[in-house]
């Protein structure tokens, strides 16, 4: 069965491209009818947050995007510490005891020399005495696992294409500090095989750590951990960038809230980041099920995806255009009823706006200045009004009849005089919602000044 995950690090707020990781992971494994899974990556004790494991769930509910599992890693220290000692036992770990200042320092003389900066592998040249002797010392070691260098790292990536690396060219990553805690990579692999992950899909910043971990995976298998015995698929998406091009600090912390705030729906975001960076067109669909039958790793593109807030607002305003009162009711100002969403949905960009449009109905107005002509032109209008099935129709014929005005001039003024405003929703769907009495005595208003 198809088994994804979404692995963030509770030591922040969602923001917009880990989102779209959320989102993807859960189409692809949606789509086949899978699994998605929440995976908390809080191995990192003093950086995560039990405040953002919560505004994580939160985030993924107000998505609906519904984890299917969730597991974390800080409760799974047990299965770490056995995948690390079977590790060991292969020869496929090892101790190192330079200081973070030794490794600086040999990175830059590298770097000097032109020289990538990998890892020279000197700890794997101490003797046993000399090990015994930096213990001695009271230096603890920390831990890398050893790439097998005979080995090239290949796969076919399901947005990149085949993907070819020497490990030779890698650095043996540290997997475990010196006072025991893990760091990402060797828990990330031993989760993926423990948990029956078939694809891992993540941003492309993650590509080299792929590398490592395809021969982490092997070499776990080799040592029999895990429930299956075969790689997840790969796949690499290009990051998000903003309009300007560029990564830019602001989408960064760009998260559900404040897309929220803004009045952004959350099928909005979705139908956004679904599509975007595909050659998909992105078009304001709502139906999750229509989402999920075009999606396709094979339409990613390889070069950024743009965000273009403008992009998201024009879909947020579509999506807003085509909501039902049911969907929306429990956010719509007391007393506002279908006929008043009806009203003034086609003028919404968002549905908190549907109280400033709904003051028309309920008042007070704006008050406006009319000419002397405009002012007589209102006083006919308050007498020839009769309420029937369509009073704005009723009303307006009866005007132009009376007065042979037509187009501007017969319909702003009555405008105008009704909701103090130059624009808005129709009339004859406000007129209604207004009522009789209230339309009258507007009409009166301003006909005296
Ligand atoms: N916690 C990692 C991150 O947020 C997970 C990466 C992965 O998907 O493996 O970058």
């Amino acid at each position: 069965m198809t088994t994804t995950r979404f692995a963030p690090s509770p030591t922040g707020r969602l923001h917009v491209g880990n989102i779209r990781t959320a989102l993807h992971n859960w189409m692809l494994a949606k789509k086949e009818g899978g699994r998605f899974l929440l995976r908390i990556d809080d191995t990192d004790a003093e950086r995560s947050r039990e405040e953002y494991v919560e505004d994580i769930r939160g985030d993924l509910a107000w998505l609906g995007i519904e984890p299917d599992g969730e597991e974390r890693q800080s409760q799974r220290l047990d299965h770490y510490e056995a995948a690390f000692a079977a590790l060991k036992e292969a020869g496929r770990v090892y101790p190192a005891y330079e200081t973070a200042q030794e490794l600086e320092l040999r990175r830059k003389v590298l770097l000097g020399r032109g020289l990538p900066p990998i890892y020279d592998r000197a700890a794997l040249e101490l003797s046993d005495a000399q090990r015994a002797a930096k213990e001695a010392e009271g230096i603890a070691p920390h831990w890398r696992f050893k790439l097998d260098h005979d080995e090239t790292i290949e796969w076919e990536d399901g947005v990149r294409g085949p993907q070819k690396f020497d490990p030779a060219q890698l650095s043996d990553p540290v997997i475990r500090r010196a006072d025991g805690s893990w760091l990402y990579m060797l828990p990330s692999a031993v989760d993926d095989v423990e948990m029956g992950i078939t694809d891992v899909l993540r941003g492309e910043d993650h590509v080299s750590n792929t590398a490592v971990q395809i021969q982490m995976f092997t070499a776990l298998f080799a040592a029999g951990v895990g429930v299956q015995q075969n790689l997840p698929n790969f796949a690499h998406e290009a990051l998000l960038v903003g309009r300007e091009g560029k990564l830019s600090k602001r989408l960064g912390s760009l998260g559900c809230d404040a897309f929220r705030e803004k009045g952004i729906e959350p099928e909005a975001l979705v139908a956004l980041l679904a599509r975007l960076g595909t050659s998909l067109a992105v078009e304001p669909i709502t139906d999750r099920a229509a989402l999920l039958e075009t999606f396709e790793l094979s339409t990613f593109g390889r070069a950024p995806a743009k965000f273009d807030d403008a992009e998201l607002d024009r879909l947020n305003t579509a999506i807003v255009h085509q909501m039902e009162f049911a969907d929306v009711q429990h956010r719509l100002p007391h007393g506002m009823d279908e006929a008043g969403w009806h009203a003034v949905r086609p003028n919404l960009a968002t549905v908190h706006e549907a109280g400033e449009w709904w003051r028309l109905v309920t008042g007070p107005i704006d008050r406006m200045d009319f000419s002397a002509e405009d002012r007589s032109f209102l006083a006919e209008a308050a007498r020839l009004l009769t309420w029937g099935d369509d009073p704005w129709h009723g009303l307006t014929n009866a005007l132009k009849e009376a007065t042979g005005r037509n187009g501007k001039p017969l319909f702003l003024p009555l405008r105008q005089a009704l909701t103090g405003m130059d624009h808005g929703p129709d009339m004859k769907e406000l007129l209604p919602l207004i009522g009789e009495g209230e339309v009258r005595a507007r009409l009166e208003r301003a006909a005296h000044g």
